[in-house]
């Protein structure tokens, strides 16, 4: 205000109000004082003489220095308010710019660690840590889609505050970001639409994210700002976060996948030959390391053809698929069931000796002829089994040779009448 007050008057103001008064005082001097004191005469016109100088220098002084050092230091001071202001925009700038090399090197950390990580788990637990770090002050949930489109499978929470928006409150039918697989803001200033499923909708600014990878819908990365605002930056740095995670989940998906159908046989979800083989090398370098016994029953289906024969190869898949749920419901959960070939199975049995695994066979060979098996709701009727036994040390260290034991005594099983448990010789090998 003052500053604004002082600019007002300008420096010829001051002149011309100064020389006003000197001439006002000279003449009243020289009208009123000169002809009373004639003695100071001499005085007072040297006095009114420098003031005329004065009067004639001024102007010359004030339009050839005054003038222009005012305007330089006009100038300085706009240039000095430019700089301050650019100034001010170069931090900002700097500090953004500082903040953006920060969540770029966030996001590099996390995209490194989720490739690498190797299950579900250890993914939420990064992505929770990372979003952390990424929004500090905010709270959020991954909240993940189970194959059942409901919320109820696993996901990750942080932040200081409970999220607003939880997996299990959060029906995915009600959900604005699944529905329309978009993102969905919801501002304090009560622009966007709340999902009914929302616990407050008045607790801050809140950003759902939809995690797309591979055209397949996987969740929602879901984020609440309360005591800083969602601006322009985060929500881009959120996006980019999302997708890393999206693709991150939709590659660990997809490995999941190719592990369970490089271990698992499509029909009957039974480990396959290849995981048995290896399964076996090493329960054996395990059982000799610890001295413990083996044992590897080899199950063979009775006149299966007949099946396949008289109902159809439909019929015949339904039965290999209810003897695999059948088998993995006798055997402890140590015990690695395999579908070893057609209608072939086998059962590595860790910790078990040559008659346990004998009296094991001989249950799951009186247990099965109870299985009502049926296919489109026709009976098929019941099955038998024939089973050849075998063990470690009995049968020897090496898995071909505990395999081709009980192969020889599942042989021996079939042509000794089938429906039989038949354990193999010590000298068999
Ligand atoms: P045995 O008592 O001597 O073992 O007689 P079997 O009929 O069980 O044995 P065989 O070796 O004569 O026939 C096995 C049949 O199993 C032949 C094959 O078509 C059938 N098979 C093999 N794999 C599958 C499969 O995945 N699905 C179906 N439906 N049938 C299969
Ligand atoms: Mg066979
Ligand atoms: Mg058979």
């Amino acid at each position: 205000m003052k500053e604004n007050d002082s600019s007002k008057y300008k420096p010829h103001h001051f002149l011309a109000i100064t020389l006003a008064y000197i001439i006002a005082i000279e003449s009243v001097l020289m009208i009123f004082v000169m002809p009373r004191l004639p003695e100071m005469g001499l005085y007072l016109s040297a006095v009114v003489d420098s003031l005329l100088v004065g009067l004639l220098v001024f102007p010359v002084l004030h339009f050839s220095i005054f003038k222009p050092l005012i305007k330089d230091i006009k100038k300085r001071k706009e240039a000095e308010e430019s700089l301050k202001v650019s100034n001010a925009e170069l931090v900002k700038a700097m500090d953004e710019l500082q903040e953006k090399s920060r969540a770029s090197a966030l996001l590099a950390d996390m995209d490194d660690l989720l490739q690498s990580s190797s299950d579900f788990e250890e993914a939420y637990g990064i992505i929770g840590r990372s979003s952390t770090l990424l929004f500090p002050g905010s709270s959020g949930s991954l909240m993940i889609l189970s194959p059942s489109r409901n919320f109820s499978e696993s996901s990750v929470n942080w932040g200081d505050r409970e999220p607003s928006c939880k997996p299990e409150a959060c029906n995915p039918e009600e959900c604005w970001t699944l529905r329309r697989g978009q993102v969905n803001i919801l501002k304090q200033d009560k622009t966007g639409f709340p999902c009914k499923s929302l616990l407050s909708a008045d607790r801050g600014d809140y950003l759902c994210v939809p995690l797309q990878a591979h055209g397949e819908a996987l969740g929602v990365y879901f984020l609440q700002f309360e005591s800083d605002r969602l601006s322009d930056s985060k929500r881009l740095l959120a996006l980019t976060a999302s997708k890393q995670v999206a693709l991150a989940l939709a590659n660990l998906k997809l490995t999941e996948a190719l592990r369970v159908q490089s271990v698992r046989d499509p029909l009957t979800g039974l480990f396959n030959r290849r995981y048995m083989g290896v399964t076996l090398e090493r329960e054996l370098h395990r059982a000799a390391r610890r001295s413990n016994p083996l044992g590897l029953v080899m199950i063979d289906l009775d006149h299966f053809k007949r099946f396949n024969d008289t109902f159809g190869h439909d019929a015949g898949d339904s039965v290999l698929r209810e003897l695999g749920v059948f088998l993995r419901n006798q055997t402890r959960k140590e015990d690695v069931v395999c579908r070893y070939g057609g209608e072939e199975f086998l059962i590595i049995l860790p910790d078990a000796s040559l008659e346990m695994s004998r009296r094991r066979a001989e249950k799951i060979r009186d247990e099965v002829k109870y299985l009502n098996l049926r296919h489109n709701g026709a009976p098929l009727g019941p099955v038998t089994l024939s089973m050849g036994v075998s063990a470690y040390p009995e049968n020897g260290p090496s898995p071909d040779g505990i395999i081709e034991a009980a192969d020889k005594a599942l042989y021996v099983a079939k042509t000794g009448g089938r429906d039989m448990v038949v354990v193999a010789d010590a000298e068999q090998v």
